[in-house]
């Protein structure tokens, strides 16, 4: 961790804010308010938690531009994509304030025995988020939407690599009318998110980040028994069967790689080409990696050394180089887009997640050979099959041993698809109507 939440734009290595940590006295007063909030919130009718939730949705696009400036600034995100993202916020808080009320409606159960039964669906309480930088807003609005429709309050520990984003999602809720205490920004070193799980009044905690941080907050919320979802690193396989256009499919299976830098959980990590059009795919990759004229940073400069080593280890170890691959010689964060094959076990590219822009392609002679090495890996996040024969991918594609699978498509992404893995990759679902089970009290009632 940085000694501090610090703003260091990675275009140019310098330092452009820099932010103290919260007081100890600070972290207990958040606790404090996110509980008395809690109280209140938590009374509310659900259609007035959903209301407050859509303006926040509204308040975000307000803003699009000025939050997408922030990304770039903080993490190098270019603008147009900071844009999206911000889009793609409030159609979760939309989709949230929509369904929301719907989904957490009790739920009647046919018992034997005279009386009635149900599941009631009840907040429990204060929450942590603990968030990355690579998608500095809708990581927070997959995780906040939800849970404010639920009635639950969020204190929120983002990375302290983006600040700004942190602060201006907090005056994006204030403005939009959440109460005092409810959402709460807070600016925690790693210590202090071990003191916010252990308080008796925070129910949970979600964290998306690297399997690192993962299985260290994750051990904090089973030492204090507290619910815990995790959303951690992914190396999803993207296995192409046959196509009509290699040159089209190369296209796709590139922007779907290279979007946000590569810097993306469920990035096309692993591209896995049958025998047939391996060269011409890897000859399509290459002239698009050689096309690119603006290298987009990554999102900081050691985040670029961690790719670069990571590449050079699988070269030197025998793996081939076709374009790119070129880290900047100045301060700032810009590597270059780079295509890698021959990828062999001993590599470290062979186990580990490319956080970066990094497409590494496998050949393979077959269905089973593909299935094979698509499942070997510690990760069990995303999967994409594509084949002219839906009927052949989709056999494929359900036999891969993820969270989400895919046919014919690189993600179906949207509010309302689930997000989450399995294996390394964590547990626990995001968006969609999972979302809503997750820090949720399915209490019971029974009358006679
Ligand atoms: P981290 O996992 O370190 O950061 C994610 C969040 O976890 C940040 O808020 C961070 O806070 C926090 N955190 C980290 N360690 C602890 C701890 N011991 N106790 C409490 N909170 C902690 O990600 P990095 O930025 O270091 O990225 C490294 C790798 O993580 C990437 O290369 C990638 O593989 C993976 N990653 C995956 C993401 C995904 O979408 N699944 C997103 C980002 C990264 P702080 O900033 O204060 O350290």
């Amino acid at each position: 961790a940085s000694p501090t939440y610090q703003v260091v734009d990675p275009r140019s290595g310098e330092v452009v804010e820099t932010f103290p940590h919260a007081t100890d006295d600070e972290v207990a007063t958040a606790i404090d308010r996110s509980s008395a909030a809690f109280t209140s919130w938590r009374a509310l009718p659900i259609s007035e938690r959903a209301a407050v939730v859509r303006r926040v949705g509204a308040a975000f696009a307000e803003r699009a531009d000025e939050l997408a400036e922030i990304a770039t600034t903080e993490m190098g995100k270019v603008h147009h994509e900071g844009v999206e993202e911000v889009e793609l916020c409030q159609a979760i808080f939309d989709w949230f304030a929509t369904e929301g009320p719907g989904l957490a409606a009790d739920e009647p159960l046919k018992t034997a025995a005279p009386g009635t039964a149900m599941v009631q669906k009840l907040p429990v309480g204060p929450l942590l988020g603990v968030m990355p930088w690579n998608f500095p807003f809708y990581q927070i609005a997959r995780f906040a939407a939800p849970n404010l429709v639920l009635g639950n309050t969020v204190l929120l520990k983002h990375a302290e690599s983006v600040p700004r984003s942190a602060l201006v999602v907090q005056e994006i809720m204030d403005q939009a009318g959440v109460p005092e205490g409810v959402y709460v920004n807070l600016f925690a070193t790693h210590e202090q998110v071990e003191t916010v799980i252990a308080d008796p009044r925070v129910a949970g905690v979600s964290l998306t980040g690297s399997e690192r941080a993962g299985s260290i907050v994750g051990a904090l919320a089973g030492k204090h028994l507290k619910k815990c979802v995790l959303e951690l690193g992914g190396s999803d396989p993207y296995v192409l069967l046959d196509t009509d256009d290699v040159a089209a499919a190369a296209k796709l299976a590139w922007d779907t790689r290279m979007y946000n830098a590569g810097q993306a959980c469920n990035s096309n990590k692993r591209m896995i080409v049958m025998s047939e059009i391996y060269d011409d795919f890897v000859s399509e990759l290459t002239a698009l990696a050689d096309a690119v004229v603006e290298v987009t940073p990554l999102s900081s400069r050691r985040a670029a050394e961690a790719v670069a080593e990571q590449v050079e280890d699988a070269v030197a170890r025998g793996a081939t180089l076709h374009a790119g691959g070129v880290l900047s010689a100045g301060r700032d964060a810009a590597y270059s887009p780079a295509v890698l094959t021959g990828v062999r076990p001993g590599m470290r590219a062979w186990t580990e997640e490319l956080f970066g822009p990094v497409a590494v392609v496998y050949r393979v002679d077959s269905d089973e050979e593909a299935l094979a090495l698509a499942n070997d890996t510690a990760y069990g996040l995303g999967g994409a099959v594509f084949s002219r024969s839906t009927a052949r991918a989709q056999a494929l594609a359900e036999r891969l041993d993820v969270g989400m699978t895919n046919v014919n498509t690189p993600m179906g992404e949207g509010p309302e698809i689930p997000f989450g893995g399995i294996k390394r990759s964590g547990y626990g679902r995001e968006l969609g109507p999972l979302a809503m089970d997750e820090f949720v009290n399915k209490r019971i009632l029974f009358v006679a």
